[in-house]
Order: structure tokens, then sequence, then C-alpha cells
């Protein structure tokens, strides 16, 4: 488990940003604090027949811009700390991208790998049993994040609509297409990623070569196949997942990697490629580095080794504070996740919007509107950057907090 609290730095940056905004006490005060949280227990039937008493949260961060939008974790480290860290984060997320959402999170302390899929679906269900109260539509609508897909949403779904007895489709995102889901919605976060890369290698004047992916579930697969497909040009130098680290100067065969990956569950044993020590991975020379695992995966003791150019944020909250200077010392720029990740939450919204209109759209159109809403929020971002003189996330959180607290305030909550 990380020794880092992911809740403070959440706060840490909320602050950093208010005082360049000026932004008075009682909002800084509120936006500091999740508006609402839920605990819950819900007993689940294991396999073997026991019942075990699982640990449930939902947060709702702020909803002053619309609804409570944001994943649900499933992982053995997940802590009340952590879900309000990325809770607080999706708030900003939305607002960046300019999404009438707020932002949310919720999560269940097991672990996946060791649960049958029976299992998971008994998990999905009983959540559901206990959050129907407070999620809906107009009220918080989950989706996929660490470890849940679109068949645990599509298990999620099926238990609230027997609840509240109607078809509800909009209630959850990154639903399987049969049942309401978006096209594109699977590849939009690391479609989004690539995206504000194309934008930034124009920005700063940086072709995007050769590439390095940390953490190979759905994001990181998405992007290593995506980078190549978008930018025409990339070659895949080094990956890591859980097992292990590989490396190829010449670049890898992303397909037949991928493909590697979901017969045997791990990079590890790939043919393509040189076999390297875990960590070393983020030190190969690159001009992008996705890391797209968990958070605190960049921190002061790898910062100083990174020998990439750009840093496209996948994960929520991957580089800790203190990184964060580093690699602004070192003139490492960093796409901040509150933008370089929101490709997944914008392409959830369109799928409720779909889903409200019962219209679905093409792939193309999804994704040209996706692009659309990320160039728009990375200028947004360039802008308060060029402005105020700061680095790239405190110019992202400087956009995103001053939307949300002009909402706060229109509202009269300050
Ligand atoms: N879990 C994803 C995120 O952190 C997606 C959230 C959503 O689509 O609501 O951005």
């Amino acid at each position: 488990m990380s020794s880092y609290n992911s809740f403070e730095t959440a706060k840490q940056q909320v602050i950093e940003a208010a005082k360049i905004i000026r932004l008075d006490n009682a909002t800084l005060n509120l936006l500091l604090k999740p508006q609402r949280e839920f605990a819950f227990t819900m007993p689940v039937r294991m396999d073997n027949g026991s019942v075990e008493i699982m640990e449930g949260y939902r947060i709702q961060y702020n909803t002053a811009r619309g609804p409570a939008k944001g994943g649900i974790r499933f992982h053995p480290d997940e802590t009340v700390d952590v879900i309000r860290a990325l809770a607080c984060w999706m708030t900003w997320k939305t607002a960046v991208v300019d999404l009438p959402l707020g932002g949310g999170k919720g999560g269940v302390i097991c672990n996946p790998k060791v649960l049958s899929e029976r299992e998971l679906e008994n998990i999905s269900r009983a959540y559901i049993r206990a959050a129907a109260d407070f999620i809906g539509t107009e009220k918080d609508i989950p989706a996929p994040d660490v470890y849940t897909n679109p068949q645990i949403m599509a298990w999620m779904m099926d238990e609230y609509e027997t609840i509240v007895r109607k078809h509800s489709s909009g209630i959850l995102t990154d639903k399987p297409l049969q049942i309401g889901g978006s096209e594109g919605r699977r590849d939009a976060t690391s479609r989004g990623g690539v995206y504000s890369v194309l934008e930034a290698c124009k920005y700063y004047n940086i072709p995007p070569k050769r590439f390095i992916v940390q953490g190979f579930g759905n994001a990181g697969q998405r992007v290593a196949l995506l980078h190549s497909e978008i930018l025409s040009e990339g070659k895949l130098v080094a990956v890591s997942d859980s097992s292990s680290a590989l490396y190829n100067p010449n670049g890898m065969n992303v397909h037949e990697l991928v493909r590697h990956k979901l017969q045997t569950g791990k990079i590890k044993g790939f043919k393509g490629a040189e076999e390297i020590d875990r960590d070393s991975a983020l030190e190969i020379e690159a001009d992008i580095l996705y890391p797209s695992a968990l958070e605190n995966a960049i921190n002061e003791f790898n910062a100083e080794k990174i020998n990439s150019k750009i840093i496209c944020e996948l994960a929520n909250g991957p580089t800790t504070p203190e990184a964060d200077i580093i690699l602004h010392q070192r003139g490492i720029k960093v796409l901040p996740d509150i933008l370089a990740s929101a490709g997944g939450v914008i392409v959830s919204y369109f799928e409720m919007v779909q889903d409200s209109s019962s219209f679905f759209w093409e792939e193309a159109g999804v994704n040209k509107a996706l692009e659309i809403k990320i160039k728009k929020a990375f200028r947004s971002v360039i802008n308060a950057q060029e402005s105020n003189n700061v680095h790239p996330r405190l110019a992202a959180m400087i956009v995103g907090v001053a939307r949300v607290a002009e909402a706060c305030k229109i509202r009269g909550w300050v």
C-alpha cells in the first residue's frame, strides 16, 4: 500500500489554485470537503457458500455544475481518503472539459484477482442495492474505474432497473453496446490522452516518436494501440505492468503484445522485447510517457530519473506534488490527469446524452466530438498557464476550480 495520502495531495492542489485566483475563504473551505459521503456494508455470498461482509463507498464531492459523475473501483487497497481524492479530482476534471457534471467516485474493498465471475456479479448487485437511493441520472452516475468494466456496469444497471422497475440505462456509463453503451467509450480515455499529446507536441514542438506505457490494463493497452494509429508515428520502446517490464529500442509489435497480455494476463514472457527491471521502464529515454496505472507512480524517488519529454497522465493522480516540482524544474511537460484522462468521462457524458434520447451516434461522430472537447480544454489550460506563468497541472486546476467556484457562487452557496 502506498504511504502517500492522495486526499492531502488533492487538497494541496486546490489550495494552490485558490491562492492564484484569490478565492475567498468560504468557497475554499467548501471546495476542500466532499459534499456527501456514503459508507455501507454489503453481505456478499461467496462461491464456497460463506457470506463476506464487504465495505462499499460512494462520495459525491461537488455537484454545483451538475450531478456527480465518476467511476467505481474494486481494489484491495482502497481507502476512504483515496476515494475522496478521486472524487475531488473528478470535480475538476468534468469542469476543465466543461461538462455539465460534478465529481464523484466510489469503491469496494475487495480483490478482483481472486474473485470468480459469480462473486463479482454478487458484489456489483450488492453495491447497487446499497447505493440505489443516492445514485440516479439526476443525482450521481457511476462508471468503471480500476478493476471494474462494462460487464460489471451491465450487472449494476440490471440491478438498478430491477429496483426501480423501469429502464434507466443512463444510470451508469461505459455499458456494453447492446444495452445502451456508446461507440468509442472503451477507447475514450486513451484516445483523449493521445489527442492531448497531439496538441502538446504541436505547442512544445516535440515529435511524438518514442513512447513508454506504465501499466497495461485497459487504458495502457488502448493507448499503446492508438498512439501510433492517431499520430501515424511512434514506437513503443518500454512497457510495464504489475508482473514485469519490457524494453525494445526498435519498438514492439503492439498488437502481438496486447494479444499476449489478453491470453496470459501478463506482459511477462512476450517474445518481442527484452525483460528489464520493473522500475527502470520509467527511466528509458523517450518522447512521451503514459502513466496508466495507479496513484503516486511518479514520486520524489524516481522523478529525477525520468527521461521523457512529455508525461501524459492517463491514470488518476500518478504524480506526487514533490515529483511535480522536480519535473517542472527539469523542463518535463506534464499533461495533467484532469485534462489528459478526461476522454473517458467526456464519452460517458455523450453516452448519457444518447441514452436519454435513445438515439445512438456512429463512432466517427463520437471521436470527433471528443477531439473538439479535448482541444478546447487544452487551449483553456494553455491560456491559464501563459497568463499566470504556472506549470500545466496548476493551470488546469485554476481552470477547474474557478469554474466550480463560479457555479457555487451563482447558486448562492457561498
Ligand atoms: N473512471 C474514469 C475516470 O476516472 C471514468 C469516469 C466516468 O466515466 O464517469 O475518469
